[in-house]
This record gives C-alpha cells, structure tokens and sequence, in this order.
C-alpha cells in the first residue's frame, strides 16, 4: 500500500470515532472563544491518540497544541470548532427548524474543519510511529475563527514560529484547491460618550451619544464612494443607548469591520474612519472612544504546496455520496434562491447539479468565489501554508446559514470531512518525505516576504474577546 492509501486507511478505521467528536462538537455549537467543551473535547481525543496536549496556548483559554515526534519538519495542522450565534438548526431537516430559537449552529461547518483536521493529524502521527518517520506534528486548537481572529492572536504569541509548513481545509459545496485570495480586515468598536437628559423637558442640556452613532454611520456612507472597489465597510449597532426615546442617550456603540485585499490598505481606510468618528462626535458634543477589537491579514497562496495537494486530491478521488445524501441535498436545494444556485456557474460541469462529484481544476488564479476574510491568512505569512475545500453540502448553500447547519450534522458533512483529513494528510507526507519541496515553498514565501514583511495587524495590547 503507498502512503496516501495507508494514511486513508487509518482513518477509514476510526471513522466513527471522528464521527462522534464531529457531531458532539456540532451539538455544542460554542461561539468565539467559549469553546470550552469542544475544546476540551478535541485535547481528550488527542491524548487518548498519544498526543502531549498544551492547553491554554498563546494564554487563550480555548487555544491548544497537540504534538507528537520531535526534531524538523514540524508540520502545523490547523483545526477551528466555534459556531455562530442565532443559526440554530436540526440536523437533515431541509426546511427551517431550530433546535433552540436564537441559538447557536455551526453554520460555517468548522464542527466538520475541527475534526477533519483531527483526523489528519491522527493519521500522520501513526504512520510516522510505524515506519519511525523523523519529524513533528502538531493539531492546533484554533478557538475564536469567526470574528475572533484567533490565529492571528496566537501568530502575535509566536506559536507558529518554529513550524515548517501549515495545513488547513474548509467545507465547502465543491471540492478543490483554495488558493490565496482572502481580504484583510479590522474589527474596531467605536464608543460614544454623551449626556442624558429629558428629551422634551430640557433636550438643550442633553447630548446624543445616539446621534453621533447616526452620523458617523452617514459619514461612513459618503466614504464608500472614495475609497478602492474591492475594499467593504460593514457595521453593527452594539448598543443604541437603550429603548427610552424620551430620554437623549448618553452611550451608543457601533461595530466596525473594515475589509481589503491589504492590511496597509485596511489601515489607510481605517484612518479615515476614526476621523469620521472624530468628526461625529465634534458635531454632537460627545467623545468617542475607539477600541482595537481584532484584525487578520489576507491569505497567501503557495503554489508549491497548492501543486502538491491538488496531485494528492487527484489521487485519492472525491468524496462519493450515495442517494439519501443526493436527496438531502435536493431537498436543500429547494429552499435555495436561483441566485444562491448560481453562486458557483463560472464553473463549468456543475449546471443541474445538486452535489459536486468532481475536483476543480487547480488554477493559481484563483477561485474567484466570494470575498471574506480567514485568519489562517496570519499563519500563511509565517509559514507556507495551503489548504483545501471538500464537498460537504449541496451547491449553492450559502455560508452562515441555517441550511449549512442542516447538513453539517449530517452524513454528507461527515464524508467530505474525513476526506479532507485523507487529502491534508497525504499532503503534509508527501512534503515531509521531500525536503527539496519544502525548500521550494519557503522560498516562494520569503520572496513575498522580501517585498513585504509580516507584522501582526493585532496591536500588542489587545486581548481577544467573546461575542457580548
Ligand atoms: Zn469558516
């Protein structure tokens, strides 16, 4: 048997136990940075699979590193497992059904990221023990993904520091190579301090903390004509100075992410931001406060590791589902708009299709799909990193929903999730078994690098914070 082939036949026989965490961590559905059950439950399959745990990592309580070996390469597999709130969903079900109204779901499947990514480490460590491989693996617990920014917080910590190359996958509703190609953004709270007052009594000694939230916002609107195409401002009100119109609000908060293909470009804007910010509040007599919550920096491809991956991928095939998993994803299908369907019609052999039985052709170019932001992108500025997309969910189901939700939980997340561990694994061998690869990657970072160093986009003083 060649190395991809035992490396997926070592996770083939533990299937179910992969299976199980998947699911646990799919109930648990923790949002950023109180993942502590699912977190807990990941270090506990890692010990139990000879693993030596650090919990607490980089001083974030749900963060850990899993290792195992000693000595070069050290090779870094990513793992996430944070839900988001408000997207809670029972699993199969094709049509909205939450378990728990205004509860959490894991509508981004990184129930499905955590584990596979499990599955990989796991089986890399066991091939390594049987044929005395040299080398380190190590799992890390990425807690805080979604609007948390946790990896580039533990980038900050050096955690990443002393790894050779990094791994990551993330479900997807078709299966290839994803590229470098994410936006850098900033989260930043903008805190307004008035004076409250009653607002028909004495409105003339009262200062609006709400209105300055309401011009900054109008502000921000006429910003958006002036600044770059690709970049996009979005923003919350995280706390509108309470539900009493007969009182003028004396504190009011908006939440701002900013977003562009460069943290300098991210910076440039911000700027602007806070002056608008200064500006609303000189116009309505309040102050503002402005606190750093997180930032990540855009993803860089390595085309190296991204050939060697997609050759790994072409030789273990797709994922293969049978027809109670075609039907769930008919079924979901059907809730789809014609728009959401369409998300993917650049791609040729996907018209009329409910679920992708195919690889996408590896293009350095790019995916060309949507436009967020990962903050896997921190660790690719550190090390070579590279990552892949498994069939996980019927074409079309939009990211953050409750149909994703559905079908995490599912069989069909499940498939697409171990074969992702399959593909990471196979890859991460072999690189580890090709020193002259892995020079190849480093050197097509540090020419990046050259142009431009990494500096974490995270100020040293800000601490990573739940959802409030
Ligand atoms: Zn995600």
């Amino acid at each position: 048997m060649r190395g991809n082939e035992q490396l997926a036949a070592i996770i083939e026989s533990k299937r179910d136990f992969f299976i199980q965490i998947s699911d646990k961590i799919w109930e648990y559905a923790e949002t950023r940075f109180e993942e502590k059950q699912s977190a807990e439950l990941l270090c506990q399959a890692l010990e139990k699979e000879g693993f030596k745990v650090e919990r607490g990592a980089a001083g974030i309580e749900t963060a850990f590193i899993g290792s195992f070996g000693t000595g070069k390469p050290v090779v870094a597999i990513l793992g996430e497992f944070d839900a988001l709130s408000g997207l809670s969903q029972n699993r199969g079900v094709a049509a909205h059904n939450p378990i728990q109204e205004g509860g959490n779901g894991h509508g981004c499947g990184h129930n499905l990221l955590g584990t596979g990514s499990l599955a990989a480490a796991v089986a890399l460590k066991q091939y390594m023990e049987e044929h005395q491989l040299p080398g380190t693996v190590r799992y890390y617990g990425c807690p805080g993904e979604e609007g948390g920014s946790g990896k580039t917080f533990m980038a900050r910590e050096g955690v990443f520091d002393d790894t050779d190359f990094a791994l990551c996958w993330h479900p997807a509703p078709v299966n290839g190579i994803m590229p470098g190609s994410s936006l850098a953004n900033y989260q930043v709270y903008f805190k307004f301090k008035g004076r409250s007052s009653h607002a028909a009594a004495s409105p003339h000694l009262g200062r609006s903390a709400l209105d300055a939230v309401e011009l900054m916002n109008v502000g921000v609107n006429y910003l958006r004509e002036h600044i770059i195409q690709e970049a996009r401002i979005h923003y919350a009100i995280t706390n509108s100075g309470g539900t009493s119109p007969n009182v003028v609000q004396a504190n009011a908060e908006v939440l701002y992410l900013i977003r562009a293909p460069k943290t300098p470009q991210v910076e440039e804007i911000y700027q602007r931001v806070c002056d608008i910010a200064r500006g609303a509040a000189l116009m309505t007599g309040t102050q503002v406060e402005i606190v750093f919550d997180k930032a990540c920096s855009n993803l860089i491809g390595n085309s190296v590791l991204e050939e060697v991956m997609h050759k790994q991928f072409t030789k273990l095939g797709v994922p293969v589902f049978d027809e109670s998993e075609k039907e769930l994803a008919r079924a979901i299908r059907e809730t789809l708009t014609d728009e959401d369907k369409k998300m993917f019609r650049r791609m040729k052999g996907l018209e009329n299709k409910d679920l992708a039985d195919f690889l996408l052709p590896y293009s350095k170019a790019g995916l060309s799909v949507g436009s967020g932001s990962t903050d896997v992108g921190d660790v690719s500025w550190i090390v070579p990193t590279v990552q892949c997309i498994t069939a996980c969910m019927a074409i079309g189901t939009p990211f953050h929903t409750w149909q994703l939700v559905a079908q995490g939980g599912t069989s069909l997340g499940h498939k697409g999730m171990l074969h992702a561990g399959k593909v990471i694994a196979a890859t991460a061998l072999e690189v580890m078994q090709n020193p002259e690869l892995l020079e190849a990657a480093k050197a097509e970072l540090n020419q990046y690098l050259d142009e431009e160093p990494y500096v974490c986009p995270i100020p040293a003083d800000v601490k990573p914070s739940a959802i409030k």
